[in-house]
């Protein structure tokens, strides 16, 4: 084949590539299957230019496979941020993965952007977005949960299942929000002659959640505590139990002794953190406000202290101009254990 002859064909697979992206294709059109779909991503993003994804792919599957479910329990951070735009960090949002499916914590802006690019960063099929099965939200605010819709939403037509979220009272009638405000799509697509494999794929079960133990499924429990997150009521924290792990999520809180008992003997405990030297520099109103409703980097390290978990890690940090990597020093000053300063895409 001569340069051009390839380079014509090239062209052709770029713009069915491009084709696929827009998502109206047929379900018959260019499915690949999520196996050969990850190898060949991985391949790109583990080759020679890791920078460079060439193409969207349509992934399908009807499920975990042996070697997903096999995988040890791991955390891939969709989202180590804040309310605050940062280039760099999604808001709020952490994924766990368990024998071959994705259960979210929170869904902040950006956070399913990164899901895609973890899926194939660390080649987990379950963190497709269309795959993601299950959501669990710490309260309402919208640094947790701007992305909801885009997780729901995302190829809706082609999820085996509709999105399970659980999360306080208000979720109910935050999902049925999103309903009507994607309704129009839902129309277009089934009202066409665009084929649907799962019609009823956009809707969302939601159940809203008290605490205690609210899902348990081979071997994963996952139980919400009350924590203190200033007048936001109920705002949760969870613990996620597996046969490998024990990791607990802090949510947006303040100092919290719920949760210090919760995070004894916990292997990672990922909690959100306010640099005090950044702090220092805000008007009284909102040290007042942060006080009452977040967690300072020397209260976090007594917390710590008493928990002892195996490892600390800081995400949703509030730094307020200081540099990042303070907070991190902030706790070690006062606790000796391991702290890890989250970024997106991290893997634990
Ligand atoms: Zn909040
Ligand atoms: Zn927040």
């Amino acid at each position: 084949m001569n340069m051009r002859i390839f380079a014509h064909h090239w062209t052709k697979f770029i713009l069915a590539c491009c084709i696929v992206q827009l998502g109206a294709c047929s379900a018959s059109t260019a499915n690949l299957q999520n196996s050969n779909a990850g190898n060949n991503a991985a391949e790109q993003i583990n080759g020679a230019n890791p920078s460079v994804v060439t193409g969207a792919r349509n992934e399908l599957r009807n499920g975990p496979v042996t070697e997903d479910i096999s995988r040890p329990t791991q955390i891939v951070v969709l989202g180590s941020g804040t309310p605050i735009p940062d280039a760099k960090r999604a808001s709020a949002s952490l994924a766990l993965i368990y024998k071959g499916e994705a259960y979210l914590f929170d869904v902040g802006a950006g956070a399913i952007r990164n899901a895609t690019k973890a899926r194939y960063r660390h080649d987990i099929p379950a963190l497709y977005p269309s795959q993601i099965c299950c959501v669990f939200l710490t309260h309402l605010h919208s640094d947790h949960t701007m992305d909801l819709v885009e997780l729901a939403y995302t190829m809706w037509w082609r999820r085996r299942d509709g999105l399970l979220a659980f999360g306080p009272d208000g979720l109910a009638g935050m999902t049925r929000a999103l309903a009507q405000f994607m309704a129009p799509d839902v129309s277009l697509r089934t009202g066409g002659n665009q084929p649907t494999p799962n019609p009823l794929g956009y809707r969302v079960s939601a159940t809203e959640i008290s605490e205690g133990i609210v899902f348990e499924k081979d071997g994963l429990i996952i139980e919400a505590f009350d924590v203190n997150h200033g007048h936001v009521k109920p705002a949760y924290g969870y613990k996620i139990t597996t046969p490998d792990k024990v990791i607990v999520i802090s949510g947006d809180t303040a100092y919290s002794e719920i949760l210090a008992q919760k995070a004894v003997g916990a292997d990672i405990l990922f909690h959100e953190v306010v640099s005090e030297a950044g702090l220092g520099g805000r008007s009284i109103f909102w040290q007042n406000y942060h006080n009452s409703a977040h967690t300072t980097s020397s209260n976090l390290a007594k917390l710590a202290r008493s928990a002892k978990p195996a490892k600390l890690v800081l995400y949703h940090g509030l730094h307020f101009g200081a540099p990042e990597q303070q907070v991190v020093e902030e706790v070690q000053a006062i606790w000796d254990g391991e702290v890890i300063l989250a970024n997106d895409l991290d893997i634990f």
